[in-house]
């Protein structure tokens, strides 16, 4: 049997499993969608682009629909921690909610500071019961990075002030798979940067559990989204990078698909904002671009409903998928090149060639690393 064909098989046995299990949203996803106004015909272009998005075959659409269908019999725990809640904003703050926005709206979520009406004591109880009660069943997704300096009291939440450690791993011994959601939870973020005085570290370093890495500042909704579908349809994590991250979503490099590449292979630079260049649309590696450093998928699929990135907004990309971005490819608005290479990139044509040379070691090390990360796909 070929591999799509196992998946496949795989997948149905994994719908069936939860399709046995009561339903814990009272009202079922079509009748969500259809509240919204959106039509049968337009929830199925959705898992058609979903299934496209996962690497998957046309024929997993269907999967997809049924996934979708049945995602509240998957419990969510959305734990937030040092952070600013750009993760959860990137995926509540749709002007107009489409099927992803109304899918996470959908599953059922336990526990999540940002939507819950329980404070207090009351919220305590609540995180309490979700975990003891879906012990084993439920998806983690955590957001923002842990401090463990002075034993992790830099972050105390709720009327116990627990610690975000303790928090932590009490909510992933139960966990069935967690999810790093952004760049701080994945490797720590602005909290870690230099001189990182709380010690906040990614969530990874601190469990024995594999955690899947959603990097991003704020990673787009279709990410998070197409991560949660994808442990639902299978009851897996999918095929890993070697910084754990979807290969579907991770795969390739922001400036291999970036609508300026042209630009940049034809030698056309912005030099300053505001120029001639910039109002033409070049190239932004001059003007700090890390895209040739960066993999995800930003070009292709965007933010805010697909409708726009960085890049196509006028500023170059930041790296932000990456680990330790704030402290490696920072200046934002500075070549990276320049600044290792000490000015060798100087001219239009040199900068091509840096480009290639570094990103072919970038690429190597991406290839290396993901040989290994394949092993995660069976997890
Ligand atoms: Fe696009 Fe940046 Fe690459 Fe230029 S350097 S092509 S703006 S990703």
């Amino acid at each position: 049997m070929d591999t799509h064909a196992a998946l496949y098989q795989q997948g149905q046995q994994r719908l069936a499993e939860l399709r046995a299990l009561p339903p814990i949203n009272p009202v079922s996803l079509q009748q969500k969608l259809k509240d919204h106004g959106i039509s049968r015909r337009d929830f199925m272009k959705w898992s058609a682009a979903t299934a496209a998005m996962l690497a998957l075959p046309l024929p997993f659409s269907n999967l997809v629909a049924e996934a979708a269908e049945l995602a509240d019999r998957v419990p969510l725990i959305w734990l937030n921690m040092a952070e600013c809640t750009g993760c959860s904003e990137s995926l509540l703050r749709a002007t107009t909610p489409d099927v992803s926005t109304l899918i996470f709206d959908y599953v059922s979520l336990e526990y999540q500071e940002v939507l819950m009406a329980a404070a207090g004591m009351q919220a305590e109880q609540n995180l309490e019961h979700a975990i003891s009660e879906y012990h084993g069943r439920y998806l983690l997704a955590v957001e923002g990075a842990v401090p463990t300096a002075n034993n992790g009291t830099f972050l105390t939440i709720g009327p116990k002030a627990t610690t975000g450690m303790q928090l932590l791993q009490e909510a992933a011994a139960g966990a069935a798979a967690i999810i790093a959601v952004g760049t701080c939870s994945s490797f720590g973020g602005v909290q870690a940067a230099a001189p990182n005085p709380t010690d906040a570290k990614g969530i990874h370093k601190l469990l024995t559990q594999p955690v899947i890495n959603l990097g991003g500042c704020p990673p787009s909704e279709v990410n998070i989204t197409g991560t949660v579908m994808y442990y639902i349809m299978f009851g897996k994590l999918p095929a890993l990078d070697m910084f754990n991250r979807p290969k579907w979503a991770y795969g390739a490099r922001v400036h291999d698909n970036c609508e300026r590449r042209g630009h940049f292979d034809a030698g056309e630079f912005v030099e300053v904002f505001g120029d001639e260049a910039a109002k033409q649309g070049y190239c932004l590696y001059k003007v700090g671009c890390k895209g040739p450093y960066t993999y995800n998928n930003c070009p292709t699929e965007r933010f805010n409903a697909h409708t726009s990135w960085p890049v196509l907004s006028g500023h170059g990309c930041m790296g932000c998928s990456e680990p330790d971005f704030w402290d490696t490819m920072a200046d934002f608005e500075k070549p990276l090149g320049r600044q290792l290479l000490h000015g060798l990139d100087a001219t239009a044509d040199t900068v091509g060639a840096v480009i290639l040379g570094l990103t072919a070691v970038g690429i190597g090390a991406h290839a290396i690393g993901s040989l290994f990360a394949g092993t995660y796909e069976d997890k």
